[in-house]
């Protein structure tokens, strides 16, 4: 098919019509009849919850990404709780994160009580820049939470020898790159500590869901402890004498943030398709790349030759010098073709939680400049062809009609 003549042509039919007629949305699950089969089987076991699809959920991803040991979780946000915890993050302690990303990159630091840092990002990539992290470490600073933007990891090494210099613990939040690899390596083996998120959304799914991936038995114990209320059962970690065949101890205020066997087993079930998901997404995000490359008004995401992203968000960035128009009326007018477009992400200083504590405009200008002009288009493994060759055709009628004139 040759997308240019067929879009001249579309456009010219279709005048004032919407490019599609149903809606597409930026993100969606793929979920076929063995997910469902699965899922069912555990509901006919006699274990809906920590049964033994945890278990074999937890090696598949541990398999998967090169790690020693994973601990499921409800969802990405309490695994990233966990990881905090196991760190060892309390009142007093700073954490470095990245102010593009979602709130829960930074939550986590506030739930136990720790006080969040925002490093700015490098504006090609928009992950966390590594000389801005030297800016802002003190001597509290304990912990670095790098995000691996839209599935693109973060400079790893750079950031694991910053860390080892100054005996800080990194936990990555690679909510977007399950399947990434960095320098050849798996992402989820790199950092202390990696987190995975399989929310709908996500590469992978359970409904909700998360996991932490690390090489170190002490992060391993302490995660499943917190993930079940602090209490334990293992002989080499109570503080008595067990005094019968009952006996527990809850050594540490924990959560119930179990995950379900339920969950664990459709999440079996989605991992063992990841590389056709990975191989879909990369397919449409190279078309997309093919189809923007040269196209005025529009920047496509830079990646860099040592990793391979994994994909999750496909975010172009509006040259707004070429445009007659800001980046709402672009996004208004994609709307309106049916395009789900959405933004990833409001720069996490900015929301009024975080400006109550003090935090201000200004303190990471180049992420503050870059959410200006950022759009995300829709990509996942369930679009089809069409689909895909209708967001291009979409995104260059809006750009078409809004260019500036020279
Ligand atoms: C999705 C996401 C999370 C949180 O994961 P949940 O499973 O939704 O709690 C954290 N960080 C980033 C960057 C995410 O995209």
């Amino acid at each position: 098919m040759n997308v240019e003549t067929s879009d001249d042509r579309i456009l010219a039919i279709l005048g004032g019509k919407p490019v599609r007629e149903t809606y597409l949305p930026y993100g969606s699950q793929y979920i076929d009849d063995e997910d469902i089969q699965m899922v069912i089987s555990t509901l006919r076991s006699p274990f809906l919850t920590q049964g033994p699809k945890i278990k074999e959920f937890e090696d598949e991803v541990a398999r998967f990404t090169g790690a020693k040991y994973a601990v499921a979780f409800c969802n990405g946000t309490a695994a990233l709780h966990g990881a905090v915890f196991a760190a060892g993050i309390t009142k007093g302690d700073e954490v470095i994160t990245t102010p593009m990303t979602f709130a829960a990159s930074a939550n986590c630091v506030r739930y136990c009580g720790g006080t969040v840092v925002f490093a700015d990002i490098v504006p090609k990539t928009c992950n966390i820049d590594i000389n801005q992290i030297k800016k802002k470490r003190t001597d509290r600073t304990r912990a670095i939470i790098p995000v691996d933007y839209t599935g693109q990891p973060a400079d790893l090494d750079e950031l694991m020898d910053f860390a080892r210099e100054y005996g800080l613990i990194v936990i990555e939040d690679a909510a977007h790159s399950l399947g990434a690899t960095y320098k050849g390596k798996k992402v989820g083996s790199i950092a202390d500590m990696t987190m995975f998120s399989f929310h709908p959304v996500k590469h992978i799914t359970t409904g909700e869901g998360g996991i932490i991936t690390t090489n170190s038995e002490e992060f391993f114990k302490r995660l499943i402890l917190f993930r079940s209320h602090g209490i334990t059962r293992d002989r080499n970690m109570l503080k008595n004498q067990a005094e019968g065949p009952w006996y527990n101890e809850m050594l540490d205020l924990g959560y119930n943030y179990r995950i379900t066997d339920l969950q664990a087993a459709l999440g079996i079930s989605q991992l063992s398709k990841i590389e056709s998901f990975l191989k879909r997404r990369r397919t449409i995000a190279q078309r997309y790349n093919e189809a923007f490359t040269g196209i005025d008004g529009v920047v496509i995401p830079y990646q860099k030759d040592d990793r391979n992203s994994s994909w999750h968000l496909y975010v172009i960035s509006l040259n707004l010098n070429h445009l007659r128009v800001g980046r709402r009326e672009i996004f208004e007018a994609l709307q309106q073709e049916n395009i789900g477009v959405n933004v990833h992400y409001i720069p996490v200083h900015l929301h009024p939680y975080y400006e109550r504590l003090g935090y201000r405009k200004g303190i990471a200008p180049v992420a503050e400049s870059v959410y200006e002009t950022i759009l995300t288009l829709p990509l996942y493994p369930s679009m089809s062809d069409k689909d895909s060759y209708d967001v291009i055709k979409a995104v260059k009628k809006v750009l078409d009609h809004y260019r500036a004139a020279h």
